[in-house]
């Protein structure tokens, strides 16, 4: 079987043990004669998977008991919507930080919601979203119901390591392309969602984690597959869920739990960006990083450019001909990225850097 090196930015790769366990469960799941797909969502078979996942996903992120966990649909962009339509009632507004094309696409469909009461209280497109800002750089306003953040910007390649302080204000945040890159204090928030398909399972399915306190403020007037508030209340079975998605999140945390929770993926993710970055500092003049603040680097998404288009298009050729797939850069952005997620091994990265160094010999 020949697996490629996967380094899409998303959908992107899961890790093989997941696929394998899917595989062979596939036909006869749970010895019921047959798949998790073609099972009732009410069968004690799926319930057990369905608590499996939303558990390992409280395991493993230590999410504190006075927090619901839910599995949603409709992706990153759907929560964009949703958290301002439950939140965002009765005049409520909410400041918006835009690091980033999804930071971006978060506050716009915030306006669309709930108008001038959706605020941009910091915005870095002028310098091209290549950092982060500084804490001065950020105005709150002490009347926001929440503050929104995206903790990864996928696109550019900045990550947050320490969250802005929000003086109090309820912290939402989308974590689409870095859940669980490594531990964090989810008491830092009151809302963290993440599309699967980068760091957890296929796409469509999201995870959300909201604080009660904060699901408490939810709308109750919205249609009903819109409502928090329903989906915690269903522990997210109000409808048929997408059994076959949660299936195989529950298979990426549980196995994720079997290499040592998310301490172990964070040494390995450090290990992947020390390598990576050490490679592109090292040949600073062949590959150029395009994120301007070294603290500022994301783990997950690395852009860099080289020289001229040429060597770009060679770079992504070669990188096909050694079985690396998805390293050519964002259409508004160009050169290469990198997307490391955790199922992007250290060895990986190992084959990809001794790609990187052997490129720069032979075209530096
Ligand atoms: C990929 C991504 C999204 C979009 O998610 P969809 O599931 O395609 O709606 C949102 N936010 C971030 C940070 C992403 O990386």
């Amino acid at each position: 079987m020949a697996r490629k090196i996967n380094f899409y930015a998303g959908p992107a790769g899961l890790p093989l043990p997941a696929l394998e366990r899917a595989q062979k469960e596939l036909l006869d799941f749970e010895n019921t004669g047959m798949s998790v797909m073609e099972i009732s969502h009410r069968s004690k078979e799926y319930d057990k998977v369905h608590n499996e996942a939303i558990e390992l996903t409280r395991e493993l992120l230590g999410v504190p008991d006075n927090y619901k966990i839910m599995l949603l649909q409709g992706g990153g962009n759907l929560q964009f919507a949703m958290l301002p339509m439950n939140i965002l009632h009765g005049g409520k507004k909410a400041d918006y930080i835009v690091t980033g094309q999804w930071a971006k696409k978060a506050f716009k469909e915030a306006k669309i919601v709930a108008g001038d009461n959706a605020r941009c209280v910091c915005n870095m497109e002028g310098e091209k979203f290549n950092r982060l800002p500084r804490p001065e750089e950020i105005k709150i306003n002490p009347d926001a119901a929440y503050v929104h953040i995206c903790s990864n910007n996928t696109i550019f390649g900045t990550q947050w390591k320490n969250w802005p302080d929000t003086k109090g204000i309820p912290l939402c945040a989308d974590m689409s392309s870095d859940i669980m890159w490594r531990p964090i204090d989810v008491k830092d928030f009151a809302f963290i969602y993440a599309g699967a398909q980068k760091n957890l399972g296929p796409s469509g399915l999201v995870v959300a984690i909201m604080r009660n306190d904060f699901l408490e403020m939810c709308s109750d007037k919205l249609p009903s597959m819109l409502q928090y508030r329903i989906h915690a209340d269903k522990n997210s079975l109000y409808n048929t869920p997408p059994c076959f998605s949660i299936y195989i999140l529950r298979n990426v945390l549980a196995y994720n739990k079997s290499i040592g929770g998310l301490g172990a993926i964070y040494k390995n993710n450090l290990k992947k960006g020390e390598l990576l970055y050490g490679c592109i500092d090292k040949h600073a003049d062949f590959y150029k990083p395009f994120v301007a603040v070294k603290e500022d680097r994301s783990y997950m998404n690395i852009n860099f450019f080289l020289p001229t288009e040429e060597l770009t298009t060679k770079f992504i050729d070669e990188a096909k001909k050694n079985n690396m797939v998805g390293v050519k850069g964002y259409r508004d952005v160009g050169g290469i990225r990198i997307s490391a997620y955790n199922a992007v091994s250290v060895s990986d990265i190992e084959a990809l850097v001794s790609f990187m160094e052997d490129f720069v010999k032979k075209s530096g």
